[in-house]
């Protein structure tokens, strides 16, 4: 049904349309954050499937948050497409390609069987082992790292001494023994059992797939016509090569990026594919967005001046943003003596905005590593403030939040279900199959029941939500959305406050957002700084300091930074606010200093955020998670392997993927 062009356009300003209502081809958004870029994809998928260019099931987006793909959903039911929304296959780069392989391997490679590298720092180990390098957990950390960049970038063991040289204007002087690890870990993995691949084998062989298989290609190109990828400045060559193997010799692609929030260079990612698509597509549609519609002026200036202080910017990336909101208090900046005050200063602020009506959802603290939730962690539970860790990813996977689901799916086999159960009468159909599950009337005491509860509303909740859309929602819809919703990992709102690193913080926004542990060490973190702070290597610097302007523009309204002067509660002031503040603080208003207050932290022994033991040493306390368990990034892919491996009815057991797609390892 094609849609009338005013609802397509409806919320857009004139550089946003453009880009939603450019013909089929090319399209390239370049813009500052809070632009509205992913929005702007939103609605261009919503106008291609609409005027029937393409069906919502043909559409193919690669987005790195599961909020975008809810959104492209929630657009399409309300432009009425209803059924297509669930169709939109939004997912990672990974997913994508995981749920590809999954499809073409015996197609491609026969009955040789395969299984996902769980592993790698075993084989690392081994191989370090026979190349004669140190086996200390550092250095096989370390190596490991290496591999991965290496093979993101599409580095070959062989060529890994020239291409480290050229590409990082540094040469290990164990480049050759970095290499003879490389290539020992990859042929470890083929076996007569069949072979092992990590996660940058599932890109690489999904690549090959449809570059070496014509069958292959031709179906694959038959089943997805329209490609999207958000957040494109923070793509790997590996990623870009899996794309071009989607695209073949189409065209029909839109990106969306922004450079200076370039954060993942570590890892092999790139703004350049972003910077020169309009000299690769020269027919292409190329838009530029200034106008900031997420934050307030007072936000959108801090960010400028954050940003407009980087230094060796990259061409091209020169954009002011422009602020659209009406004003809203200054971003406040916090001192504080240690770590603990700044936690139970944190939480206090919070407790305060909550008090004043902002939801707790609309809500996020937000730092640099992982490991530094913990002692938030500790304050707002101090204060009785509820919080997820991180967007909460892993909802779905949470037993209430399965139990509830196949509670949902008998009911929708029975046929005593009154045959009013949609629209307002489907949510107490909803209720009434919870109930029994923990969903009792009023909020209960104790940590788990809450918990179980707080899930089990989520989805009473979503449920509301869904049915103000759509009056004909019945069960069997509710349980294709929350299915859909389950393999985007794409939670519905918790009320709780949000937990998460700066990295995991990209393309979302909250109301009040707090910058935490400002400190030169953490922000920027300590490797990129040399003997005597002095920055070693400034590219990585520039990298910490758009790691600050991604917070920064986090925020709608209220933004507070602070810092600590120590780690531990009354510890040696050893800690100095970060660099990258100097020159942002206003002169007339001196960072409030505020007095710590006499704090009764329970000494909780830590415990892995990922499966829970108990933490001993620390290292392992510093990252939040033991040895085995992934990094927090890799939650969502865990999440979605986990899925994977319970409907293959394997055993389920925690994999212990270490990709470093974060700094924590190395913090
Ligand atoms: P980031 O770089 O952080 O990913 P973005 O450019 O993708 O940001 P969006 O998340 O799409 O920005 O939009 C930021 C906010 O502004 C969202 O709340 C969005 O709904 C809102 N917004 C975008 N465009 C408009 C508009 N034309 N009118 C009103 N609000 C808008
Ligand atoms: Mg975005």
């Amino acid at each position: 049904v094609a849609m009338p062009r005013e609802a397509i356009v409806a919320g857009l300003d004139p550089e946003q349309s453009a880009a939603v209502l450019a013909p089929r081809g090319p399209v390239c958004v370049l813009a500052g954050a809070g632009t509205g870029k992913t929005r702007t994809i939103t609605h261009r998928i919503s106008h291609l499937v609409s005027t029937g260019h393409v069906s919502a099931g043909q559409v193919l987006a690669v987005t790195f948050t599961a909020r975008a793909a809810g959104e492209m959903r929630g657009r399409l039911r309300a432009l009425g497409i209803g059924g297509a929304a669930t169709q939109v296959q939004a997912r990672t780069f990974h997913a994508a390609a995981l749920r590809q392989l999954r499809y073409f391997w015996p197609q491609v490679v026969g009955d040789v069987q395969w299984q996902l590298l769980d592993r790698k720092f075993g084989l690392v180990g081994q191989a370090a082992n026979r190349v004669g390098v140190s086996t200390s957990t550092e250095s096989v950390r370390d190596l490991a790292g290496e591999i991965e960049w290496a093979k993101a970038s599409l580095i070959a063991p062989e060529d890994y001494p020239t291409a480290v040289a050229r590409l990082r204007r540094e040469i290990p002087t164990d480049a050759a023994k970095i290499a003879a690890v490389y290539e020992g870990y990859e042929s470890s993995k083929v076996s007569n059992d069949g072979v092992m691949l990590d996660f940058d084998d599932l890109l690489l062989h999904t690549a090959a797939a449809l570059e070496e298989n014509a069958a292959v290609a031709d179906e694959f190109r038959d089943r997805y016509r329209c490609f999207v990828v958000d957040e494109y400045q923070d793509v790997t060559p590996l990623q870009q090569r899996v794309l071009d193997a989607w695209l073949g010799d189409r065209d029909d692609l839109t990106v969306v990026g922004d450079a200076n929030q370039t954060i993942y260079s570590f890892t092999g990612a790139t703004p350049k594919y972003l910077l020169d698509f309009s000299r690769r597509f020269p027919e292409s549609t190329v838009v530029r967005l200034e106008r900031d519609y997420r934050s307030t002026p007072e936000v959108v200036s801090l960010a400028n001046r954050v940003i407009g202080a980087a230094r060796g910017r990259i061409a091209g990336t020169r954009l002011q943003l422009i602020g659209q909101r009406p004003p809203g208090p200054d971003p406040a900046f916090a001192e504080f003596d240690d770590e603990p005050a700044e936690a139970a200063g944190v939480a206090r602020s919070i407790k305060k905005l909550i008090a004043k009506g902002v939801p707790p959802a609309e809500i996020a603290v937000l730092y640099r590593i992982n490991a530094q939730s913990e002692v938030h962690e500790q304050a707002l539970t101090e204060l009785d403030i509820a919080f997820q860790v991180r967007g909460g990813e892993g909802f779905f996977t949470r037993s209430e939040v399965r139990q509830a689901v196949s509670a949902l799916r008998q009911a929708a086999g029975r046929d005593d279900l009154p045959a009013e159960a949609f629209g307002t009468a489907l949510v107490s159909v909803v209720r009434a199959v919870l109930a029994p599950l923990g969903l009792t009337a009023a909020e209960p005491t104790g940590a788990q029941a809450r918990e179980r509860w707080t899930s089990l509303t989520a989805l009473v909740q979503l449920t509301e939500e869904l049915t103000a859309h759509d009056d004909q929602l019945d069960l069997a819809g509710l349980l294709r959305e929350l299915t859909a919703r389950a393999e985007a990992r794409h939670p519905p709102s918790v009320q709780g406050v949000t937990l998460a690193s700066l990295h995991a913080a990209k393309g979302l926004e909250w109301t009040a957002v707090f910058l935490v542990g400002l400190c030169d060490g953490t922000l920027p973190i300590a490797h990129v700084l040399g003997d005597g702070g002095a920055a070693d290597d400034e590219a990585a610097l520039e990298e910490e300091r758009r790691l600050l302007y991604v917070g920064v523009t986090r925020a709608r309204e209220h933004l507070q930074l602070s810092w600590a002067l120590a780690r531990n509660e009354g510890g040696r002031k050893s800690r100095r606010r970060s660099r990258f503040l100097n020159g942002l603080i206003p002169d007339d208003s001196p960072a409030a200093r505020i007095a710590p207050q006499a704090s009764s932290h329970n000494k909780k022994r830590p415990r892995c955020r990922v499966c829970g033991k108990p933490l001993a040493g620390a290292g392992a306390t510093m990252l939040g998670r033991c040895d085995e368990c992934p990094s927090n990034i890799d939650m969502e892919l865990l999440d979605a392997l986990k899925a994977w491996r319970l409907d293959k009815s394997r055993e389920l057991s925690v994999p212990a993927f270490v990709v470093f797609t974060d700094n924590t390892l190395t913090a």
